[in-house]
């Protein structure tokens, strides 16, 4: 099955006949819904596709990161068969509801047992998790945006602080997020999709950053020693999931702490922060050992 150029760069008209396809080959008696319009979306790390319905329309996005041609085009026909089930199933093309939930009781799969695309669902799902924590590392393990390539340091010091074993990985503090999230009993924070680390320089002292441009809070790379109490990270974590989800204010964010049982965690974090963060700092920073 291939149909399209694999050579053509990635755009939204490659996409929407990418869609097309999938649609002639594997759902042609599938009733029209909502027009469809689809795209590449934001960059994310656990959200490979999405679709709504606004206005009367079908509105189907895929992770930007898929423009990549590392990524197999079996993933992006599986994520866009992925969202074209739900289509079909009702959700989100106006078409009527066949089930409840859009992903339980393993709808999805029958489907794609139903039209023969159980081994492409396979193959992605296989390709995903070899190489996706990998390849999503590659792409934004390190920071992307201009207003953070200005205060990037050279990285090489900072890549080798990074890669002793005693250093917390990207994929931990991937992991860290979600389950601050759940703890704070949030569902999703759309402002903020990825967490990372900042390679910062001797003059950069905040414990993290917020980048509104690529929805993404970075903790500054020191944190991702173990030395570091795993209080601080959760706390700077907290933080910006309460700040973008509810409000800005410091009262407010901490009495949603208190509530969600965080106040001993935001206690010990803001003392480590006044007593040992500095000298932390001064002793461990990898640009301080030139
Ligand atoms: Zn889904």
């Amino acid at each position: 099955m291939s149909e399209t150029n694999e050579n053509l760069p990635r755009d939204t008209q490659w996409l929407k006949e990418r869609l097309s396809f999938i649609i002639a080959s594997y759902f042609p008696d599938v009733a029209q819904g909502y027009p469809i319009t689809v795209s590449f979306g934001i960059r994310a790390r656990y959200r490979f596709g999405t679709i709504i319905a606004r206005g009367g329309q079908c509105i189907i996005r895929l992770n930007h990161l898929f423009t990549d041609p590392e990524v197999p085009l079996y993933v992006i026909d599986e994520t866009l068969a992925h969202e074209f089930v739900h289509y079909a199933h009702g959700f989100g093309s106006g078409l009527p509801r066949l089930y409840e939930h859009p992903h339980k009781g393993g709808i999805i799969e029958a489907e794609f047992e139903r039209r023969g695309f159980t081994p492409t669902h396979h193959k992605a799902e296989a390709w995903r998790k070899q190489h996706w924590a990998e390849f999503y590392q590659s792409r934004c393990g390190v920071p992307v945006d201009s207003q953070l390539r200005q205060v990037t340091a050279t990285p090489v010091q900072w890549d080798d602080f990074m890669n002793q074993h005693t250093c917390r990985t990207t994929d931990e503090l991937a992991a860290l997020f979600l389950s601050v999230h759940s703890r704070l009993g949030i569902q999703e924070t759309p402002e903020i999709q990825n967490v990372g680390w900042v390679f910062a320089t001797t003059r950069q002292q905040a414990l993290s950053y917020y980048y509104p441009k690529s929805k993404r809070v970075n903790l500054h790379g020191l944190l991702a020693d173990r030395r570091v109490p795993e209080s601080v990270l959760v706390f700077e974590l907290a933080y910006w999931i309460i700040r973008r989800h509810h409000s800005g204010k410091w009262e407010r964010i901490q009495a949603v702490m208190a509530q969600k049982g965080l106040k001993k965690t935001e206690e010990e974090a803001l003392a480590w922060r006044k007593k040992s963060w500095m000298r932390f700092r001064n002793l461990h920073h990898p640009l301080n050992k030139l």
